[in-house]
């Protein structure tokens, strides 16, 4: 496929998405700008616009567009914000982040993944995105807070660390629930209290917890 193929075959995956009642105009033109066969490896390429995850390497994968459209709709992100990321994976993610403005702070723990997503982001201009190698599970503390968190793999609860390293009006997107199948769940901070709204069933790859909260 040539430039102006896979240009046409962003705006096919745009429209997909947008008629999943993903409504918000500035998370759909990311998801029209950002090129995501960039992010996947050369042999997956042809399949990079279909609404799908797919294997990245190391057992991991890039995630589906649609989800990632659903969960940066709901975290309402403002350019400025400063918002962390559990789980790099391929830098996916984290590009559509960038356009909409975002700092991004992402943290992931295969060296490898980091390490090749960091280049491409690089590579396509996104100076706005920080990651380091490390146990997403405990944050980012130094960078902290964050208005916005999202985390890109499946936990059985929501890290405490994270929670800990939300601003004070801050929204924080995760998967909850077992290995293989979980639930996507928006939580908001307003005036010290909690609220959690359910967004979707999902299935990511698990968030690996080297030691403490679990
Ligand atoms: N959002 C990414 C997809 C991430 S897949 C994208 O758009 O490509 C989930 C990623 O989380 C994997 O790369 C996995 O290695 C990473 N991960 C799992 N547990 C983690 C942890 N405790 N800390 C940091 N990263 C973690």
């Amino acid at each position: 496929m040539d430039d102006a193929e896979y240009r046409k075959a962003r705006a096919r995956l745009a429209a997909e998405v947008a008629a999943q009642r993903i409504t918000d105009p500035r998370v759909l033109a990311a998801v029209e700008r950002v090129p995501r066969h960039r992010f996947v490896p050369t042999h997956m390429r042809r399949w990079a616009y279909i609404d799908r995850p797919l294997p990245i390497g190391m057992g991991q994968t890039i995630s589906q567009p649609y989800i990632v459209a659903l969960s940066l709709q709901a975290l309402r992100i403002s350019p400025e914000d400063r918002v962390l990321e559990v789980g790099t994976g391929s830098g996916y993610q984290a590009a559509i982040l960038a356009e909409l403005g975002a700092e991004v702070f992402s943290v992931e723990r295969h060296g490898e993944l980091a390490r090749s997503a960091q280049a491409v982001l690089q590579e396509l201009g996104y100076v706005d995105v920080h990651i380091t190698v490390g146990d997403g599970s405990k944050g980012w503390p130094e960078k902290a807070p964050f208005q916005a968190i999202v985390v890109s793999a499946g936990a059985p609860a929501v890290p405490p660390a994270l929670q800990e390293q939300l601003s004070s009006a801050g929204r924080l997107v995760i998967p909850l629930g077992e290995h293989g199948r979980q639930d996507l769940w928006l939580l908001e901070r307003t005036n010290g209290e909690w609220r959690s709204s359910y967004l979707c069933p999902c299935a990511f790859v698990p968030l690996v917890v080297e030691e403490g909260w679990r």
